[in-house]
């Protein structure tokens, strides 16, 4: 069941002598009026509105109810105008927010006449959900007005709809899915009008109590100017029947997925043909598709192209895998095991995962080699073949055993002593493994 949490806050302003704003938070219902007319007009028609709105809605309730309520809302405004000359031509704005439940699912409804608004605040960003019935929106939309342009407009305060200004009005209506922590905040102009976007939503994202971010909102915008009078009622669902929890397993499963946003219950009816409009419900009217819930999980399809990914994935790990133990254990190297020369397989000190082996064990002693070698051996001194291994301990072993006897080799120049005399080296002739 969806669990709403409301608060809400109004305030003069610092211009206006008179509060002609309405605000309305019952048990499901939420709405903001802003009254128009001489004198005490304005606000005997933004009264009007929300208590017309709230007794036709507790009676007939739904989304269609919502709409009924607003439409005669527009009718008692218009009918107490037209009987009373001081009340003459007064009007007021509506946005409304009701909690309904259709087809077995939770839904706000949202109606909209004239330039009071609905946002959301969803996952951190701002929405504006309705469209304000005015001249520079119509002038905006038509392309021949920026926003920024709209925002300080001398006519951006005329209406192109309200209530109480004609026998009949247009209503737009919206549903959206409410989700936990969807935050929706309706207002009057007044605020709007004082304060950006990014500080609406600024104030929105850091109070996390309602009624907080509702007079903080006014505050601000009193502070900011305060030329209108500033209504501001916050909504929050803080409950959804795991309807949040659906939507971001489905948006982990597939991040590229869009949350519905709201949606036109109703075709648009644009301009001046509200004029005789059927009741509602009549042939004029088509439901517009329902809103899909969000998305369940879905397994993406393994591709050829991921299937290629992975093959070369797997074969060039493969490929560096035999790359290096090809380098890690197609050498040798000498080194001392205890004080004996011995010869690994391997690389000094290993690589890897590869740790060097014994290939030969040579009997050879460190007292055998020139002290200056045993730095080398101590390291492991490399080289490519088992032969060539085995013949540096040969040398090294000679050289000791030439030095200790005062001989050369053939490779060196002997002393001369008048004679030549020439010893073999004794060495170990070391043998195959
Ligand atoms: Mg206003």
């Amino acid at each position: 069941m969806t669990t709403l949490r409301s608060g809400s806050a109004t305030d003069v302003g610092r211009v206006r002598a008179n509060n002609q704003d309405q605000l309305l938070v019952t048990d499901g219902l939420f709405a903001v009026a802003d009254g128009m007319g001489g004198h005490a007009a304005g606000e005997v028609a933004s009264l009007a509105a929300v208590e017309a709105l709230k007794a036709t809605y507790q009676r007939k309730g739904g989304t269609e109810g919502l709409v009924e309520a607003a439409e005669q809302a527009n009718r008692t405004i218009w009918e107490r105008g037209q009987n009373d000359p001081e009340l003459h031509g007064m009007g007021t704005t509506l946005v409304a927010v009701a909690l309904v439940n259709e087809d077995n699912e939770d839904r706000l409804a949202i109606v909209n006449v004239g330039d009071s608004r609905v946002y959301l605040l969803r996952q951190g960003e701002l929405e504006q959900l309705t469209t304000d019935h005015s001249l520079v929106q119509e002038l905006v939309d038509d392309g021949q007005l920026s926003e920024v342009e709209a925002t300080v407009h001398p006519q951006r305060h005329v209406l192109t709809r309200a209530l109480g200004v004609d026998s009949v009005v247009n209503v737009d209506v919206l549903q959206l899915l409410p989700l936990k922590g969807d935050r929706l905040m309706l207002c009057s102009d007044g605020l709007p009008r004082e304060l950006s976007d990014l500080q609406m939503a600024s104030i929105m994202r850091r109070l996390a109590d309602p009624n907080d971010a509702a007079r903080e909102l006014v505050s601000a915008a009193k502070n900011r100017g305060g030329n209108d009078n500033i209504t501001v009622v916050v909504v929050d669902v803080v409950d959804d029947d795991d309807l949040s929890l659906t939507a971001s397993m489905a948006l982990e499963s597939d991040p590229g997925l869009q949350i519905p946003s709201p949606i036109p219950v109703y075709e648009a009816d644009t301009g001046e043909s509200v004029a005789g409009r059927d009741s509602f419900g009549g042939g004029r009217f088509r439901r517009a598709p329902r809103q899909a819930a969000p998305a369940a999980p879905t397994r993406r399809a393994i591709t050829f192209r991921v299937v290629g990914f992975l093959v070369l994935l797997i074969a060039l790990v493969a490929g560096a895998g035999f790359a290096v133990a090809w380098y890690a254990r197609g050498s040798y190297f000498v080194g001392l095991t205890s004080d004996e020369l011995t010869i690994f397989k391997g690389r000094p000190g290993g690589l890897l995962w590869f740790e060097p082996t014994v290939a030969q064990k040579t009997a050879v002693r460190t007292s055998d080699v020139l002290p200056s070698r045993l730095s080398d051996l101590r390291a492991g001194k490399e080289e490519p073949s088992l032969g060539q291994a085995r013949d540096y301990v040969t040398r090294l072993q000679a050289e000791k055993t030439q030095l200790a006897q005062g001989t050369t080799t053939t490779t060196t120049t002997p002393p001369d002593t008048g004679a030549t005399t020439t010893t073999a080296p004794v060495v170990t002739t070391l043998p195959a493994p």
